[in-house]
């Protein structure tokens, strides 16, 4: 096992590897820009580097700083958390040319998952269900006619490099594909440096349902049911479930033994997680998230399994502490996650928290970095807080999270709470009745009106 290990992260879930390590007997060493001395992960931890000013690129994305901060403090391994250097396979290979352990999937992996054609390749190689679209990347208008005639319109262009939603572009008939495929390359080129496109059947009405997997990098791999995330504003998830409200043990166990099955395959290592999209009774693979999740906790109130704790003991060479039989998925859970934002215009609000009161009580988990006195800095992303709650069932759940999300207070910065206030108490949502173009909707025809 490791003996220390450097978290190059910040934030919740910087605290989450810190406790996950802790638990573990695993000393931690906290890195940070300027901007985050005072955060809650520094305080925690059993050291500290500050490894640049506050930008990212200086500091959490600076490869050279984090891996002399390995050598500063003796740290034998490093986990990334989501977002910054975590799902970068250059970060991986650096980390190992150092003798120092990589807290993820093999750089391979990260590579082929990072490049959603290949991704979509190899998905449908190893038998995971795809959307019907080109084969590979497409350059010209007339190629991309006869695929897009092919599958049939609407079609959806999407950018090879892309995430978090960027880069993507419907095109309903002929006459909007040459110009949709243009817009699609030039944004793509501007915001990840690639403008390799691919078109892809666009769903009018899907669920995002994703399922959790964990592999021993030796052949060995499972999964943890799934996580319904199709609650959606811009391509960015806001509230996520498990599990589905559409889908029963039988889809379940489908869907998760194909994954399973893929996985073993692969070889692959560590936690992942395979979105799909879910319509009509039909799964199409969408991408692989080669990391740890926001919504992690979802899959970890449903079974019981720590997450982080089995990212780091496969990254150390012991096997998974559980079998695919010994997972069990108990109740329901539900995740909101909570943004320092206004509530209806979504404008970020950085700036100090006067008062801070998180709900307790059984079945309620608040993953936070957040305190009173703590000034949220302006450089970073704008979540502040995640609320997790467990029901025996998806009823008991809904009723918890309501009362829960009453009793969160927060004073000082605007953040969303109010909107999850409204959303709990929606029929649609309380009926499991919802697509990712819900939230949407609700939001422009003015399902939430706050000043
Ligand atoms: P990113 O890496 O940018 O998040 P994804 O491929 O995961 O890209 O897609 C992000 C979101 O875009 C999905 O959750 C879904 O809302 C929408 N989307 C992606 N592909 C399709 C498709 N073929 N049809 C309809 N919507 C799609």
């Amino acid at each position: 096992m490791f003996d220390k290990i450097l978290i190059a992260n910040r934030g919740e879930i910087a605290l989450r590897i810190l406790r996950a390590a802790k638990e573990l007997g695993i000393a931690t060493v906290a890195v940070h820009s300027t901007a985050d001395a005072d955060a809650m992960h520094v305080r925690l931890a059993d050291e500290s580097v500050c490894i640049g000013p506050p930008p990212a690129r200086d500091s959490y994305l600076n490869i050279p700083s984090i891996i002399a901060a390995c050598e500063i403090t003796g740290a034998d391994a490093v986990h990334p958390g989501y977002g910054f250097l975590s799902e970068n396979a250059r970060f991986a290979e650096v980390l190992n040319h150092h003798g120092i352990g990589f807290i993820g999937p093999k750089a391979e992996h990260i590579r082929v998952m990072g490049d959603k054609i290949e991704a979509k390749r190899t998905a449908k190689r190893l038998g995971i269900p795809c959307v019907p679209g080109s084969e590979g990347g497409v350059t010209d208008a007339d190629e991309a006619k006869r695929i897009a005639a092919e599958i049939g319109y609407p079609v959806l262009i999407k950018a090879a490099s892309g995430g978090g939603g960027r880069g993507m572009k419907v095109a309903r008939s002929e006459a909007d594909l040459e110009s949709a495929l243009m817009t699609a390359r030039t944004e793509a080129k501007a915001a990840f440096g690639d403008d390799a496109v691919y078109i892809e059947k666009y769903l009018e009405k899907p669920r995002h349902i994703e399922v959790q997997v964990l592999g021993d990098g030796r052949g060995n791999a499972i999964h943890l049911a799934e996580r319904d995330c199709s609650l959606q504003r811009r391509h960015q998830k806001v509230w996520e479930e498990g599990p589905s409200p559409a889908l029963n043990a039988e889809m379940r166990e489908q869907i998760g033994g194909t994954v399973a099955q893929a996985m073993q395959e692969l070889g692959y290592l560590g936690a992942g997680t395979i979105e799909f999209l879910y319509e009509d009774g039909q799964f199409y693979f969408i991408e692989m998230n080669t990391r740890i999740q926001v919504e992690h906790p979802v899959t970890e109130m449903i079974t019981g399994i720590d997450l982080v704790n089995e990212q780091i003991r496969v990254a150390a060479g012991a096997p998974l502490s559980v079998r695919q039989e010994d997972v069990r998925v108990e109740g329901h859970a539900i995740e909101c996650r909570i943004n320092a934002e206004h509530p209806a215009t979504f404008r970020p609000s950085p700036g100090t928290i006067t008062y801070f009161h998180p709900p307790g009580g059984l079945g309620v988990r608040v993953d936070s970095a957040a305190f009173q006195g703590y000034r949220i800095p302006p450089h970073y992303d704008s979540l502040m807080g995640k609320l997790i709650v467990h029901g025996r069932t998806r009823n008991e759940c809904l009723m918890r999270l309501r009362r829960a999300l009453d009793e969160f207070v927060v004073a000082g910065v605007d953040t969303t709470l109010p909107l999850f206030r409204t959303l709990v108490r929606n029929a649609d949502i309380q009926n499991g009745l919802y697509d990712i173009h819900w939230l949407e909707e609700f939001l422009k025809t003015g399902g939430l009106e706050i000043g």
